[in-house]
C-alpha cells in the first residue's frame, strides 16, 4: 500500500489527543508515562518511518518529521520516546542492517513488540564518543561485550539497544563497531535513574546499563566491523532532525497556550494581550516558530533528497549540516519560546501545573543530547571556515 501522509497525520492527531491526559497525570505524579507505547501501538505510530516491506508505514522524512512536530507539542518526553525508538533505534537497523537483521527487529518494532534504544554515551565519553571504553571480542559465531552505557533514552524499557564498542585490547586505537544487543540476556544489567534525580522529563525513561560478557550473535553486527563511528554519526543526522522537529512542536504549543492565556488574563484593567510588552513576547515566540519551521522543513527535504541518492556524498554532507543547523536553532528557539511563555503566564508560568513551565524544564535537555550547542557550533563553523579549521576531530 502506498504511504498515506494524510492518514499518518490523522493517526498522529488521535494519538496526541489521547496521550495528553496520560502525560499530564504522569507529570503530576512525576512517574514514567506507561501509556505512550500502548497508545502509539493503538494508532499504528511505532513504525512510522520503517519501510512497508518490514511492517512499517514507510513515511518519507518530511512526513515523519511533521508527525514528530505534532507529537512535540505534547512534550519533549513523548517525542523523545519516538526519537529513541525510531530516529536513532530503528533507523540504523534499517540503514546498515542486513536483510535478516531488518526482518528480525523491524516488524516487531513496528508492531510494538520490541522497543528500541541507542546506546552511544558512556560516563567518560559524551561529546567525544571516541573516548568510549566498551569493548567486544569475537568468539566463534558471536561477539561478547563489556562496558557501561549512560543516559540512554528508553534504555530501561528497551528490548534491544544499538551499542558501540572497540575491539578488546584496542580501546581508543581500534575502530568502533556497532551491534544490536538484546536486553533479555544475563550479561545485560539495566538500572533506571530515579525519576526525581532529573531536572525535566520526569515521565521519560532515561537509564544506564552495564554489559558483562553480554552476548550478541554475529549477524547482529551493523555494517562491517569498524563501521561503528560512521553508523553513529549517520544516525545522529536523523536523531538531530527529530529533536529539532520536536522543539518546533514545543514552540507551537507555547504559542497556542500564550495566546489563549493572554487573551483572557486581565491586569491593569485590560487583557494582558493588549499590553505592548506582552505582545513583544508573543511576536518573539511567533518568530521562533516561523524560523524553526523553515529550517526543519529544509533539513527534512534535504534528507529526503539524500535518501533518494544514497551514493551522493555532497547531498549527505548537506543533509548532515542542515540537520545540525536546524537542531541548534530550534532547540534554542524552543528554550526562548518556553521562557517567554512562562513570563506571560506570570506566577502560574512558574508552576508545573501549566504547560509552559513543564516545557521550559523538559526542553532544556534538547540543547545537550544528540550534540551539545557547543559541538554543533563547532561543526557549523568548520563547514564555513573549511575542514582544515576544524576545532575538534
Ligand atoms: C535526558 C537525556 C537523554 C539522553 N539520551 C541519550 C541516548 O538515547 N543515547 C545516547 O547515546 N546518549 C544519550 N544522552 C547523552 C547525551 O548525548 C550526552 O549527555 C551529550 O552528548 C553530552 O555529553 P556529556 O553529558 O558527557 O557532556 P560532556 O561531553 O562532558 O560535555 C560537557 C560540556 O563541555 C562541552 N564540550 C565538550 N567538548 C567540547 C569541545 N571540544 N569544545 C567545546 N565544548 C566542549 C560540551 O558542549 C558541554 O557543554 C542523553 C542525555 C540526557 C541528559
Amino acid at each position: 500500500m502506498p504511504f498515506d501522509a494524510a492518514r499518518l497525520m490523522e493517526d498522529t492527531e488521535a494519538f496526541c489527543q489521547e496521550v495528553r491526559p496520560a502525560e499530564e497525570l504522569a507529570y503530576a505524579e512525576r512517574k514514567f508515562n506507561d501509556q505512550v507505547v500502548p497508545l502509539a501501538k493503538k494508532h499504528n505510530l511505532l513504525g512510522m518511518n520503517i519501510g512497508p516491506e518490514y511492517g512499517g508505514r514507510g513515511a518519507d522524512n518530511v512526513s515523519y518529521f511533521t508527525a514528530l512536530t505534532r507529537i512535540g507539542r505534547e512534550g519533549t518526553t513523548v517525542r523523545t520516546f519516538f526519537s529513541g525508538h525510531l530516529s536513532i533505534g530503528a533507523y540504523p537497523i534499517q540503514t546498515w542492517g542486513s536483510d535478516a537483521l531488518k526482518k528480525k527487529y523491524l516488524p516487531a518494532a513496528a508492531r510494538g513488540e520490541k522497543v528500541l534504544a541507542f546506546g552511544l554515551t558512556e560516563p567518560d565519553a559524551g561529546s567525544n564518543p571516541r573516548e568510549m571504553t566498551t569493548t567486544y571480542e569475537k568468539k566463534g559465531d558471536r561477539y561478547v561485550l563489556n562496558g557501561v552505557k549512560y543516559l540512554i533514552s528508553n534504555g530501561g524499557i528497551a528490548d534491544a539497544v544499538i551499542v558501540f564498542g572497540y575491539p578488546a585490547g584496542a580501546v581508543g586505537t581500534g575502530r568502533i563497531s556497532a551491534f544490536v544487543l538484546d536486553t533479555d540476556q544475563p550479561g545485560f544489567e539495566k538500572e533506571s535513574f530515579a525519576v526525581n534525580a532529573k531536572m525535566g522529563m520526569p515521565t521519560s525513561n532515561t537509564a544506564m546499563f552495564e554489559m558483562h560478557e553480554a552476548v550478541v550473535p554475529a549477524e547482529n553486527l551493523l555494517g562491517a566491523e569498524g563501521d561503528g563511528f560512521r553508523v553513529a554519526m549517520g544516525t545522529l543526522v536523523s536523531g538531530r532532525l527529530s529533536v529539532a522537529a520536536g522543539c518546533l512542536g514545543v514552540i507551537e504549543d507555547c504559542l497556542t497556550e500564550t495566546i489563549e492565556y493572554a487573551k483572557v488574563r486581565k491586569q491593569h484593567g485590560k487583557e494582558i494581550a493588549r499590553h505592548q510588552l506582552v505582545q513583544d513576547h508573543i511576536a518573539h515566540i511567533e518568530m521562533d516558530r516561523v524560523a524553526s519551521e523553515s529550517m526543519v522543513l529544509r533539513a527534512a527535504e534535504m534528507k529526503d533528497r539524500s535518501a533518494a541518492h544514497p551514493g551522493d556524498k555532497e547531498l549527505a554532507r548537506r543533509a548532515d549540516l542542515l540537520a545540525a543547523q536546524a537542531k541548534f536553532f530550534a532547540t534554542n528557539a524552543a528554550w526562548d519560546a518556553a521562557d517567554r511563555a512562562v513570563q506571560v503566564f506570570g506566577g502560574r508560568g512558574w508552576s508545573t501545573l501549566y504547560r509552559p513551565g513543564r516545557h521550559l524544564m523538559d526542553v532544556r535537555v534538547c540543547r545537550i543530547y544528540e550534540g551539545t550547542d557547543e559541538i554543533l557550533k563547532l561543526k557549523i563553523a568548520a563547514a564555513v571556515l573549511g575542514k582544515e579549521w576544524e576545532a575538534f576531530k
